[in-house]
């Protein structure tokens, strides 16, 4: 066999070595945009006191407007990054200590750790193997009289099945709050996601589709919410006394502002998303057309009259059509391309993230000071957080799924290609990589770390 036919990982030639393409995300729009704040000198104009400033200065109103308009929001809330975002919703819908807080645990941990701030206590409910979040039927078993709220993930880009989520919290007086943090621009059934619950969001941190640096975005239609919210973001206990609720609970506000400056870096980025997710689409119905050729490769459907942001891609991953370990695959593809320069140009990873509740805090229930809050406020309840608990997670982690971050702008067709070939390549000498690795049975969760020793899980 020639050497260009020879898997890379056996010394071959590889698929491609060219570097892929990086990503830029701002240019002279967002300069000049900051350049106009730095000469105003008024980098932020948030006063936490009663008044006009309570709310921020212009361009935080003119991002926040310009956001709720583009969707069709009521209310568009900026807050110094989606994690703060998370905490403000759930502090915002009314959880209170020993409240449960039903969370998916194949997500960002910030999606079930901002329950605990209020003392609300996670309760993990499996995923779909379709769309990766909640599963209806799971968020159903794990409802009791101490649920408050659900927070639903649209994981990785791809709507959640929010409508049987919907059905089955709202007559139980249950909150869907949307951590649409990965699906910006995104639609389910037709409807712009991260409002269709009662409140939601999005992160604007450096590596989702546009961003400020570090910063997030909550949408509601509710009014009373969206209060709460501006309550909570900007030191609320100040102006309590002089507005309208006469609730007061979960009032008390950090600083969760975003600056001037990074609002008009936002109301650039803005702009450019729907073309960003309109290239990420393309990409992404090129890979699917690729991947049908491949046996054991899966790409994922997406819900019934929906988008996909493609914040990553999905793949599925069938081990024994393929005949090799989903690490070994990855590695002998990693062979086949370029070595990644940073993290989106890393062609393929697996598994997404260890299950949330096998972390360390769910584990020792230890998460707010060292006794035991907020668990221990239901001392009757024994919560579960053991291995086995989303069976369904627990295999698309260790097993069944892989994540390619390459569907993304400047890339083109070509660069898609390239990369189907490696994987194409492969497969079909997946006799010979396996005879010379026959060990590779480990299946061990491999996270790339690219030069700066950044890791996948962001
Ligand atoms: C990025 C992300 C977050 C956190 O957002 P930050 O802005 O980084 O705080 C939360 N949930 C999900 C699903 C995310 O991808």
């Amino acid at each position: 066999m020639s050497s260009e036919k020879l898997p890379a990982i056996l010394g071959g030639s590889p698929v491609r070595s060219a570097p892929f393409p990086e990503r830029t995300t701002v240019g002279l729009a967002e300069r000049d945009a900051v350049a106009q704040v730095l000469e105003s000198d008024v980098l932020s104009a948030f006063i936490g006191g009663p008044g006009p400033f309570f709310s921020g200065g212009p361009k935080v109103r003119e991002f926040e407007e310009q956001w709720a308009h583009q969707y069709g929001f009521r209310h568009a809330i900026s807050v110094n990054s989606w994690t703060s975002g998370l905490v403000t919703c759930i502090g915002a819908v009314g959880v209170e200590p020993g409240d449960e807080v039903i969370c998916s645990p194949y997500t960002m941990s910030a999606s079930a750790t901002c329950a605990l701030f209020y003392g609300g206590i996670p309760v993990f409910a499996d995923i779909e193997s379709n769309t990766f979040g909640l599963d209806p039927a799971s968020v159903e078993a794990c409802i009791t009289e101490r649920t408050k709220a659900i927070v639903l993930v649209h994981i990785f880009g791809c709507p959640a099945n929010i409508d049987a989520i919907l059905e089955i919290a709202r007559p139980r007086g249950i909150k869907v709050i949307e951590d649409a943090a990965q699906a910006p621009g995104t639609y389910s059934n037709g409807r712009p996601v991260g409002a269709i619950g009662d409140v939601g969001g999005f992160s604007l941190n450096f590596h989702k589709h546009i961003h400020t640096g570090e910063g997030g975005m909550i949408v509601t239609q509710d009014d009373e919410i969206a209060e709460r919210c501006r309550l909570i973001r900007n030191h609320g206990e100040n102006v309590v006394g002089t507005s309208k609720l006469e609730d007061i609970s979960n009032t008390i506000g950090g600083n969760y502002r975003l600056t001037e400056l990074q609002a008009a870096i936002g109301i650039e980025q803005l702009k450019k998303l729907e073309g960003i997710l309109e290239t990420r689409t393309t990409l992404a119905r090129k890979l699917d057309q690729r991947l049908q050729d491949i046996e054991g490769l899966q790409p994922q459907e997406i819900p019934r009259d929906s988008t996909h942001a493609y914040y990553v891609y999905p793949i599925r991953y069938d081990h024994r059509a393929i005949g090799m370990t989903r690490n070994l695959f990855l590695k002998s593809v990693a062979a086949e391309l370029p070595k990644p320069g940073g993290f989106e140009s890393t062609p393929l990873t697996e598994g997404y993230v260890k299950p949330l509740y096998l972390s360390t805090i769910y584990q020792k229930q230890t998460a707010i000071g060292s006794k035991g809050f907020p668990f221990s406020c239901n001392p009757d309840v024994n919560y579960n957080y053991s291995k086995g608990l989303c069976p369904v997670t627990e295999k698309m982690y260790e097993k069944e799924l892989l994540l390619s971050p390459i569907v993304r702008e400047p890339l083109t067709e070509n660069d898609i290609d390239d990369f189907a070939d490696a994987m194409e390549k492969v497969v079909a000498h997946s006799d010979q990589v396996v005879a010379a690795f026959p060990a590779d049975e480990t299946n061990d969760v491999f996270t790339p770390v690219d030069a700066a020793g950044r890791s996948n899980v962001r």
